[in-house]
């Protein structure tokens, strides 16, 4: 089974819109705010490292206990509300040793997940535990891409679920969600493959969550159109109605306008 429910929508948003997670055509796929795991689990299903494992990666070798297991929503939900804003720079339990490659496992193509929380193993999938935000962390994330499967370091796909706590204060959480959004473009727009038409590459995609705002509006006008083929918004009908939380799947990397805060 999935360690999350957000796994469905994952699943939900790669049958509809184009299965940009087949593993055919994706090396490298960088998952952000991935604890406790169910997004993971669905790339590592799909780039063929569970075949020989159940869907939720415990095979016998692998520890059951993890953030997020069997604990019910509220429990969930409190454990997500127990890293805070704060935390920043202190969080960084980074470990290098975790760079090295399953044995046996070379080939299959290179899944790295982050996120502030630590999270149980899965197959073939790298987990690195540090604030995504904090500014050494996309350098980590970059050297943890490019192994013998993904020489060029690059990345065909990047998912982000990331979230900040929610205050209830509607400038402050859309300016968190801005944070958020503004760090996952600035690593995409070093890690992407670019689109290439002579040479047949489509460039890569990035799927961000956010949630409705005019703020986010705007960075979607003025940092992710003008650099992607095409950015849908996507509403999974696995995501409550009532939320404000969407998606924004964004495909073919052109990286035509340079990221720029503003
Ligand atoms: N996609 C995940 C799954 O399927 O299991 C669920 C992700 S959950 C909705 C959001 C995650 O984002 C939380 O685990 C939280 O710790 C993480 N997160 C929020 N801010 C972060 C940050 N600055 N750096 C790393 N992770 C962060």
């Amino acid at each position: 089974s999935y360690r999350s429910r957000s796994a469905f929508k994952l699943l939900e948003i790669n049958e509809k819109w184009g299965k940009f997670l087949e593993k055919n055509d994706v090396q490298a796929v960088v998952d952000l705010g991935a604890a406790p795991g169910g997004w993971s689990q669905v790339v590592a299903g799909k780039m063929g490292w569970l075949e020989d494992e159940r869907i939720d990666g415990t095979g016998p070798s692998s520890p059951l206990e993890g953030e997020g297991y069997g604990l019910n929503q509220k429990a969930k939900d409190e454990r997500y509300s127990s890293w805070s804003v704060k935390d920043r720079d202190l969080v960084d339990t980074f470990d290098p040793l975790s760079l090295t490659e399953t044995p046996g496992r070379v080939g299959k193509g290179v899944i790295v997940a982050v996120d502030l929380l630590r999270m149980a193993p899965i197959p073939g999938v790298h987990t690195l535990q540090m604030d995504f935000l904090a500014p050494k962390s996309s350098d980590i994330v970059m050297s943890a891409l490019k192994t013998s499967a993904n020489p060029s370091g690059k990345a065909d796909v990047i998912i982000s679920d990331m979230a900040a706590n929610f205050t209830g204060n509607h400038i402050t959480d859309s300016q968190a969600c801005l944070d958020i959004c503004f760090s996952a473009i600035e690593f995409a727009s070093k890690t992407l493959k670019v689109a290439d038409k002579q040479r047949g590459l489509r460039g890569g995609t990035l799927l961000l969550k956010h949630f409705a705002h005019p703020l986010l509006q705007e960075f979607r006008r003025r940092i992710l159109v003008p650099n992607f083929h095409v950015v849908y918004y996507i509403k999974p009908d696995s995501s409550r109605s009532e939320s404000a939380e969407g998606y924004w799947l964004c495909r073919g990397w052109t990286g035509k306008k340079q990221v720029q805060r503003y």
